[in-house]
């Protein structure tokens, strides 16, 4: 199952077809793709029983790109993974860590999956990921039953702000990764059954057209089970909210000579085979960058 927000309202996404799920259930579901989460399994239940492609219960709509918000778009939280990649750990020039590295997005910096990037002045960089959305309560929840808390996954830009990240005494990630459009994904919450291997997936990230990053899932130090069964054993987890799981080696601040976005770039992220977005980043007030700080997540 494919789950979209399109423009504002929860749908079934199928064949490039969307049926908006209010009006295909005959009210028993709500149009909020927020509150969706808060009922997954039942949704999911409903969903499987529907006949789209036959007996669809409404007439679809054809799927426009530019009408997608981001799926989960007022999580109550958003989980961030740094350092999660053994070659992006060593490009950051720091030892592999012994617990997930965690930080948060702050939910206002969450965007559309074809959002603009308005940019901010500093070094703005890419980090292409994978995103989790939750599906269920989880606390204290076993690697093992981890992926059964997970409503599907989506494609997500953890757009960073370098200069802001690492602005002594002490570096901290939250602020500078959380500008306003900081947090794109989408384009829709894809269950993982729909997935061949959710712990093996390969990633790309392009700008303008040039490959920048290119890894796979498997490559991860901490496995979404492994960050799930971590982060619920401190803090409670609800449906909706959002893990960006971390980002392989190629961003632009590791480069030499170092590469920051700048107005009119275009960078495209995506799960192959499974889920694309593209950001179009937008004039900044200022475009010269900063002195490239070491400091990645
Ligand atoms: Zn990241």
């Amino acid at each position: 199952m494919r789950v979209a927000n399109v423009a504002g309202r929860c749908n079934i996404v199928l064949d490039g077809l969307a049926y908006d799920v209010e009006r295909a259930s005959g009210g028993r579901f709500g149009a909020d793709p927020q509150a969706a989460f808060e009922r997954w399994d039942e949704l999911n239940g409903w969903a499987s029983g529907v006949e789209w492609a036959s007996a669809p219960p409404i007439e679809p709509r054809a799927l426009e790109l530019g009408d997608l918000g981001a799926p989960a778009p007022r999580p109550r939280q958003v989980f961030a993974i740094g350092l999660n990649y053994r070659q992006h750990a060593a490009e950051a020039n720091l030892p592999l860590p012994d617990y997930p590295v965690v930080f948060t997005k702050f939910p206002s910096c969450i965007a559309g999956p074809f959002s603009e990037l308005p940019l901010p002045s500093g070094n703005v960089d890419w980090e292409v990921e994978m995103v989790a959305v939750m599906g269920r309560e989880a606390r204290q929840i076993s690697e093992g039953r981890a992926w059964d808390h997970v409503a599907g996954i989506a494609v997500g830009q953890d757009i960073s702000e370098r200069v802001v990240q690492g602005r002594p005494p002490q570096p901290q990630f939250s602020m500078g990764k959380s500008f306003p459009y900081f947090g794109p994904f989408g384009p829709d919450i894809v269950t993982i059954d729909e997935v061949p291997d959710p712990d093996d997936v390969e990633l790309r990230c392009t700008v303008n057209g040039e490959l920048v990053q290119h890894a796979s899932t498997s490559d991860l130090i901490f496995s979404v089970p492994e960050i799930i069964a971590y982060l619920s054993s401190i803090a409670t987890l609800y449906p909706g909210d959002v893990i960006f799981t971390g980002t392989p080696s190629g961003v632009g601040a590791a480069r030499k000579p170092a590469w920051f976005l700048r107005a009119g770039d275009v960078v495209a992220s995506e799960l192959v085979g499974i889920s694309r977005i593209e950001q179009r980043c937008t004039a900044s007030d200022r475009t010269d960058h900063q002195d490239a700080s070491a400091l990645i997540s």
